[in-house]
Parts: structure tokens; C-alpha cells; sequence
């Protein structure tokens, strides 16, 4: 049954959240946000991809975006402490732009916020009080939040689209059942000056004895980030601050660009690194972004994701139908588990060990024949197309998968995968 929505209510104001409330306000829809507007002094989320490059001309913000952003030509991916191996963007020889930015995340969510605001979008500063109905499977605002709203909608909204990231406001009211991935990671994050410099300014992801760290190049500072078990944390001092400076000054990977580091802001903490909510609709709400599902960040899909996600919602909420929002469902589960494949290929070690079988073999017949190839399919990643495209899909799904043992058993090469897996 097709319905028409006319009017919207988003729970969070971050870049999913007021992405989809300036679309749906572009097209004519009433559309109020519910916001906080205390937000931690540093977010993660600060490299992105350039398959988002499209999204943010769309939205028309990418001029802003460049104002205060690094601009991001490619990824390095250091496979151990001395071996850095970079794929510059151009080398995915795509359809995408071949640059993205790395950007400070409390003014890129500002940008997009502000704009909304400009173009009319209402906000509410202040978290939504729902009531749900089981036995509809309906969602409500409560009488208060309505009260406190003025009565904006004039009743209820039509809709309630939870864009509250990992919050997860709908599936933690309604008890929506979310399958996990296998990994327990925490990642303790900073900024710093006085860190070596990244020139140009790529992304760093370095694998290292203790899980992996990345290096994200600001304009003034260098974030940097590891990904640890958190049993091994805990060894690192009392407080996440004692955490991360002692992690910084021991390490010996880490030591190296960082001797004369300086940490510049408090230190952040995120638990919980994959987690995928089982339904992303119901009879009157929907789930997007982060809300509706989050990857371990490895190749910095997740803004890409929340944003081209709010895309797709508001394509759904034009067709609003049984129909549509099973499709949106399909879709982006199917999404999420493409990338999840990929990001299993950091952790099992297959991704270092093509990257080292590769370079045993460069000076071969075969090597020379096979590297353009490998060199655009594995840059895809990074650029964020690998998922978008089959023949980039099927071609790593080779390469990742029964090539490495097949040159293995030919003695093309003596990599074993298990000496490269993150543990
Ligand atoms: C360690 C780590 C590193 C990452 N690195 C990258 C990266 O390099 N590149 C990248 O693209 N992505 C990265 N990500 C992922 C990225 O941060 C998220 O995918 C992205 O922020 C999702 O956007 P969102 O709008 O869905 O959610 P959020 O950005 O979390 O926004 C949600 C908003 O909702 C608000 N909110 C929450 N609850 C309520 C409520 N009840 N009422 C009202 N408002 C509420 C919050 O305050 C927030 O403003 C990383 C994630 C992690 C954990």
C-alpha cells in the first residue's frame, strides 16, 4: 500500500540526520530535528572517501568543506614499521573523484547543520521522548515532547526516521535485535601537533604489534588513533589519558612519529565496532545511518555510508510503500555486508599478504602482467567503488581469496596469511 508522508520527525542533528533534513525540506517536506548540542570536543569520522565527494556536491557543501580540510590524494598502508605501500586515488582509474578530504569532524558536521538551518529546517534542542505501540508496531512522540515542540507537527509526525548514530535510540527503545561482529576492539583517539608530517596528506593505516593505528593529516594537527584489545589497553595506565600517552611513548611504532608529539585535546574512547540492527523500518519510523548499522572504521566508510544512506531514505520516503522500505532494507544490509568482506580482509591478514606477495613477484613476467590490475582493484577500496562495482568485487573476491594460496602452492611466493592477521 503506497501512503504519503508529509511530515518528518529526525532524531539527531549529526551528518546523516541533517543531510536528510535538508533533502527532504528542499522537497517541500515538513521536517523538525531533535538535536543535542553538546558534542565531544573531537569526533572520529575525519577522513573520508572519495566516493562521498558526489553526495556533498549534491548537497552543495563540498566549496565549505575545502576551506578548512586537508586535501586527501590517497591511503598509505604501512604493512610493517618500515614499509609503507600507497595507492594514490587516481590509480582506481573510476568514475569518482580522485581526492577526498580529511577533515576537523565538529566543523564538517557544523557545515552541514548550519545549511540545513539557512534552508529552513526546524530544530529542537532537546532529545524526543517516544512511546511505542507493540501491537502496531507504531511510534509516538510523547505528550511532552509535543508540548515542548509547540505542536509543530500538529499531532504526530507521519514519520520518525532515527538518525541518532550509535545512540540507536529506536532499536534500544523497541528492543531490535543486532548482530555483532566477532571483533571486541577499542579504538583511543587524540590529536596532536609536533607529530612527522604526512605529506601529501594521505591517510596512514598502520598495522603494528599491538592491533593497528591510523594518522589522519589536519590542517594543524596530526589525529591518530589505535585500535587495541581492550584487555591490552587496561595495561596502559588507569585513565584513558595515562592510556594513550603511555601507549604513545612505549610503542615503538608509534614512537617513531610521534617523539616530539604533543597532545592537543582530551582523549576519546570508542567500544562497540560492529553492530547491525536486524529491522530498519517499522509501520511509521525508519533507521539511518549509524542508527541502522556500523562497520569497524577501517576504510573510512562510515560517513560515506550515512550520508549516500540518507539519500536512499528520502528516495524511500518519496515512494513511501510496504514495497520501498522492504527495498531500502535489502539494499542496505546488502551494502553493509560487502563492506563488512572487505574490512575481513585487513583483519585475517589477506590484504598485507597480497600487498607482500606482490612485491616478491614485481620483477616477474607475471608480476609486471598482474599489477596495474591489482593496484586499481585494491585502490578501489579506498576510494570507496570496490563495493559499487562487480567486477572490482569478483576481481578482489580472486585475488584476496584462492590467488594468494594458489601462488602459494606454486612457490610464487612464501607469505603465510596467519603471520599478517591483526590479532
Ligand atoms: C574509531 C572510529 C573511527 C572512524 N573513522 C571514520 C573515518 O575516518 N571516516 C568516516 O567516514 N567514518 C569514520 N567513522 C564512522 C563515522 O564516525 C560514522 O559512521 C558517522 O559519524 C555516522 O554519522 P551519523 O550521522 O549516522 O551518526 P553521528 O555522527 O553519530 O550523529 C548522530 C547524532 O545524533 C545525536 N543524538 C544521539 N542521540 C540522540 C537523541 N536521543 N536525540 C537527539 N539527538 C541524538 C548525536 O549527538 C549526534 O549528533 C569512524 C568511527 C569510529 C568508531
Amino acid at each position: 500500500m503506497k501512503q504519503t508522508i508529509k511530515t518528518i520527525a529526525v532524531i539527531g542533528g549529526g551528518p546523516c540526520g541533517c543531510s536528510l533534513a535538508l533533502q527532504l525540506k528542499r522537497k517541500g517536506y515538513k521536517v523538525g530535528v531533535f538535536y543535542i548540542e553538546k558534542r565531544p570536543e573531537i569526533i572520529v569520522g575525519e577522513s573520508l572517501v572519495p566516493a562521498i565527494i558526489p553526495y556533498l556536491r549534491k548537497l552543495g557543501i563540498e566549496e565549505e568543506v575545502k576551506t578548512y580540510s586537508t586535501y586527501k590524494p590517497g591511503a598509505s598502508v604501512w604493512v610493517d614499521a618500515d614499509e609503507e605501500s600507497t595507492a594514490a586515488f587516481t590509480c582506481a582509474d573510476g568514475t569518482l573523484p580522485h581526492y577526498a578530504y580529511n577533515v576537523p569532524r565538529v566543523k564538517f558536521d557544523k557545515t552541514i547543520f548550519d545549511l540545513a538551518v539557512k534552508e529552513g529546517v526546524s530544530f529542537f534542542k532537546q532529545a524526543a521522548a517516544l512511546e511505542y505501540n507493540a501491537e502496531t508496531d507504531e511510534i509516538k512522540l510523547n505528550q511532552a515532547t509535543i508540548n515542548a515542540i509547540e505542536d509543530f507537527f500538529q499531532g504526530q509526525p507521519d514519520l520518525i526516521v532515527d538518525a541518532s548514530g550509535r545512540s540507536r535510540t529506536i532499536s534500544r527503545l523497541i528492543n531490535i535485535p543486532a548482530k555483532e561482529g566477532n571483533r571486541k576492539d577499542i579504538a583511543i583517539f587524540a590529536h596532536l601537533s609536533g607529530a612527522e608530517n604526512i605529506s601529501p596528506f594521505n591517510i596512514h593505516l598502520h598495522r603494528f604489534s599491538k592491533g593497528w593505528f591510523w594518522r589522519i593529516p589536519l590542517p594543524d594537527r596530526i589525529s591518530t588513533g589505535i585500535v587495541i584489545n581492550p584487555e591490552l589497553l587496561k595495561s596502559y595506565g588507569q585513565t584513558k589519558e595515562e592510556q594513550y600517552d603511555n601507549l604513545l611513548k612505549t610503542d615503538e611504532t608509534l614512537l617513531r612519529f610521534n617523539s616530539n608529539a604533543k597532545r592537543e585535546t582530551g582523549v576519546q574512547l570508542y567500544s562497540n565496532y560492529q553492530l547491525i540492527s536486524s529491522r530498519l523500518y517499522g509501520k511509521n519510523w525508519m533507521l539511518v545511518g549509524d542508527a541502522g548499522g556500523f562497520l569497524d572504521p577501517i576504510f573510512s566508510s562510515g560517513l560515506f555510508l550515512a550520508i549516500k544512506g540518507s539519500f536512499e531514505a528520502v528516495n524511500t520516503i518519496e515512494n513511501y510503500s510496504n514495497r520501498s522500505l522492504k527495498k531500502f532494507q535489502k539494499n542496505q544490509m546488502n551494502e553493509l555486508k560487502l563492506w563488512q568482506q572487505l574490512v575481513d580482509t585487513w583483519y585475517s591478514g589477506r590484504l598485507f599478504t597480497l600487498i607482500k606477495a606482490g612485491q616478491d613477484r614485481l620483477d616477474t613476467s607475471f608480476g609486471r602482467f598482474v599489477e596495474p590490475y591489482i593496484k586499481r582493484h585494491l585502490t578501489r577500496i579506498f576510494t570507496g567503488e570496490a563495493v559499487y562495482r562487480a567486477i572490482s568485487r569478483a576481481f578482489l573476491a580472486f585475488v584476496l581469496g584462492p590467488m594468494i594460496g594458489m601462488m602459494k602452492m606454486a612457490r610464487l611466493h612464501k607469505r603465510n596469511v596467519k603471520d599478517y592477521e591483526i590479532k
